[in-house]
């Protein structure tokens, strides 16, 4: 199979969820197989495969997983990006836009220092609103965003462009 065929028949698509006329694409499929898991964080990291890579951003909460995996498979560390409220020590925080209206995450201040190479890792980008946020944080405290990181990129709502219009590099592997 090629990666594409295994990706694509790993996830599924629940109708209306989580609310009518969205299509939503559920990854926990293609995470409990353990072929297609594998896969998919192999072929992300693959460029960057015996680089030097500090750290790995996650976004709350399937970034945490194929970001862990990720971190362990690059030698990196691990960042945690959550919504507002969940980290106990300093932060910094970023508005964000949602579908309707705004939301707003945080990155703790000492997750990063300047000149870090950071990737930014999440499951799927769509108006890319999510990513653009993480990016201002890991920027904002000096990170050097080497690149960003989906399984799956939703091209119709754009968030690639808005991602390498900022001047980040966006790996995705199924469309
Ligand atoms: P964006 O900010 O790019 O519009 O939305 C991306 C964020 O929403 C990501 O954190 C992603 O996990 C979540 N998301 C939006 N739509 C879907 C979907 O259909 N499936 C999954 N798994 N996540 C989605």
């Amino acid at each position: 199979h090629t990666l594409e065929e295994t990706l694509l028949s790993a996830i599924r698509t629940i109708p209306d969820y989580p609310k009518p006329g969205i299509q939503f694409r559920d990854i926990t499929t293609l995470l409990g197989n353990a072929r297609a898991f594998r896969r998919a964080v192999d072929e992300l990291v693959h460029p960057w495969a015996g680089s030097k890579i500090d750290k790995i951003a996650g976004i709350e909460a399937r970034g945490f997983i194929l970001g862990g995996a990720i971190a362990h498979q690059l030698s990196a560390g691990f960042i945690p990006i959550r919504k507002k409220g969940k980290l106990p020590h300093e932060t910094v925080r970023v508005a964000y836009s949602l579908e309707y209206g705004l939301d707003e995450m945080e990155m703790h201040k000492d997750a990063v220092s300047a000149g870090e190479k950071v990737i930014l890792v999440d499951d799927l980008i769509a108006t890319g609103g999510t990513a653009e946020g993480a990016v201002k944080l890991i920027s904002q405290m000096g990170g050097e965003i080497v690149a960003a990181c989906f399984v799956i990129d939703l091209p119709d709502l754009g968030g690639r462009a808005k991602l390498e219009a900022l001047g980040v590099d966006v790996r995705t592997l199924i469309a």
